[in-house]
């Protein structure tokens, strides 16, 4: 049952990015209608947001190809909120056009990474999501997701101090909801206390999310340090299937089944089944043909 305690809310939100991120790197590209499928498997868990596309050119990433097939699909049975990746002017007008519930825009902290992903530095980039925000779309959502927040491929350490001046520059644009993003698997609780901290203190008018990736093993422990802090939405992926294409070897977003352990066993309120996300990890492992590595996945769950 849940519970309140360290004087934290008794709940949180999971984001499933699962048909995006955890698609996106691999080799078995699902169908409009397996992606449905994933996505209605998901909502019957208990997940109500899902990060279901991606508007990028298909050449470059056929995974995500046809988001506006699948969209609108989607928005026949709305039973969650849709999300849907952007990183230029041409993916903006697809999502609006696709009539997302919410917009992610991708701004990346190093700009050599940023050259890398979106042809454009840093400020460059944040100048030219300001301009595409002049005339927002009312109804739709808008979250900016600071991509390399805890460490840059190319260019290593990313300071406290650079991402927070890049966050001051996203919230002058006033998303709905600002992301910091460990891309690359790298943060650690200390990394997270020390972005997170002044993030929320300064700026709590806006949620923060956080986007993990356990290529290091330490996803978890930076969930948990992070919702100490105040964060109440995190991005996880069933299985915690997916990959970094700037990180190789790297593994998925932390696992959905193991964050909804780790949070209701604490006596915190996830919204999401363990045992039937645990299914719906089985089941995308047998889609991917390939084992998934979450830790519920393997062990189960524990009871008594
Ligand atoms: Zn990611």
């Amino acid at each position: 049952m849940a519970r309140v305690i360290f004087g934290m809310s008794n709940s949180l939100e999971i984001i499933d990015v699962t048909p995006r991120d955890g698609l996106q790197n691999e080799p078995v590209i699902f169908s409009i209608g397996e992606k449905l499928e994933l996505i209605s498997r998901s909502i019957e868990t208990g997940i109500s947001r899902i990060e279901a596309a991606s508007f990028v050119n298909p050449k470059k990433v056929p995974q995500m190809a046809n988001p506006e097939q699948l969209l609108d699909k989607l928005s026949i049975k709305k039973k969650a909120k849709y999300s849907g990746l952007v990183l230029n002017e041409r993916g903006y007008k697809r999502a609006v056009d696709s009539k997302c519930d919410e917009i992610t825009f991708v701004i990346v902290a190093s700009d050599e990474f940023s050259l890398r992903n979106q042809g454009m530095t840093t400020a460059q980039s944040i100048e030219y999501i300001s301009k595409l925000l002049k005339n927002r779309e009312a109804g739709i959502k808008v979250c900016i997701s600071i991509a390399a927040a805890f460490g840059c491929p190319f260019e290593g350490v990313v300071r406290p101090s650079q991402v927070i001046e890049i966050a001051e520059k996203c919230l002058d644009l006033c998303p709905d909801e600002i992301s910091l993003a460990d891309t690359i698997g790298v943060a650690i609780p200390k990394d997270v206390k020390e972005k997170v901290e002044p993030l929320i203190s300064l700026y709590s008018n806006t949620p923060v999310r956080l986007h993990l990736h356990n290529t290091r093993n330490t996803a978890i422990s930076n969930a948990w340090t992070a919702f100490e802090l105040g964060v109440k939405r995190f991005d996880a992926s069933f299985g915690g299937i997916g990959g970094c294409p700037f990180a190789p070897n790297a593994t998925g977003n932390v696992a959905i089944e193991d964050l909804v352990y780790l949070f209701e066993r604490s006596g915190f309120d996830t919204g999401v089944d363990l045992d039937a996300s645990i299914k719906v990890a089985e089941w995308l492992s047998g889609q991917v043909k390939h084992p998934l590595p979450s830790a519920l996945l393997a062990a189960g769950d524990f009871k008594i």
